[in-house]
């Protein structure tokens, strides 16, 4: 495992980050990887969030997950960053448990053309940000996206550069890029991602 990941650092360029994605995986493994130095971790589930937060409060924990409203607390409390932002409720919810500083926040874009998958379309992405910067407890840095499984990656992720793009002038601290998992995070990271987010190349494919 640790050789899997110090293989992925190695390859990162200084400006991409790695969020390590253990929902797949164990604590033990989580205890591993923080101790060889990896702080950023990413979870798919509120729950989940919540008790490795709590398990291990010293790491930064990142939702990257759905989210449905009735679970938005363990966001607002637990998550130092939201990746999977792309609904107006759901992000009123989360901001009135976020105490202290403004939680980052990432919007995730429907990049692949697929309906049924998540995210605000890039045309909705204009008047989203806006309703969103009225939620003062949530600070957007950037955008988030996945490529659709069989569609074509790299236009994918040129895409979400683009959005990323169009959007700087009127919120110029949306630098962030997050995009690429096990499969495609070279193809982002060469479409210049500054966030990847990689579980099974790390930990495995065990489903837990
Ligand atoms: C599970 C998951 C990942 C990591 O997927 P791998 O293919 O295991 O690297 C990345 N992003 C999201 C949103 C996920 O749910």
């Amino acid at each position: 495992m640790i050789q899997r990941w110090q293989h992925i650092l190695d390859a990162l360029p200084s400006q991409a980050k790695l969020i390590a994605v253990s929902k797949y995986t164990t604590d033990e493994n989580v205890q591993t990887l923080a101790e060889a130095g990896q702080v950023d971790f990413g979870e798919s589930k509120p729950q989940n969030l919540r008790d490795r937060a709590n398990k291990f409060p010293d790491l930064h924990w990142h939702m990257i997950g759905p989210l449905q409203k009735n679970k938005a607390k363990y966001v607002g409390k637990f998550a130092a960053m939201w990746h999977s932002c792309c609904d107006i409720e759901a992000a009123e919810a989360v901001a009135k448990h976020v105490k202290n500083k403004p939680l980052r926040t990432l919007v995730q874009v429907n990049i692949s053309g697929e309906s049924q998958k998540q995210g605000v379309l890039p045309q909705d992405l204009p008047l989203f940000l806006q309703q969103l910067s009225h939620i003062k407890q949530l600070h957007s840095i950037g955008l988030m996206g996945m490529a659709a499984k069989d569609g074509d990656t790299r236009a994918s992720f040129k895409l979400l550069h683009q959005c990323r793009d169009d959007i700087l002038r009127s919120y110029p601290s949306a630098l962030e890029l997050c995009m690429g998992m096990s499969n495609d995070w070279r193809i982002a990271v060469e479409e210049g991602a500054t966030m990847i987010r990689v579980g099974s190349e790390i930990f495995g494919q065990t489903k837990g």
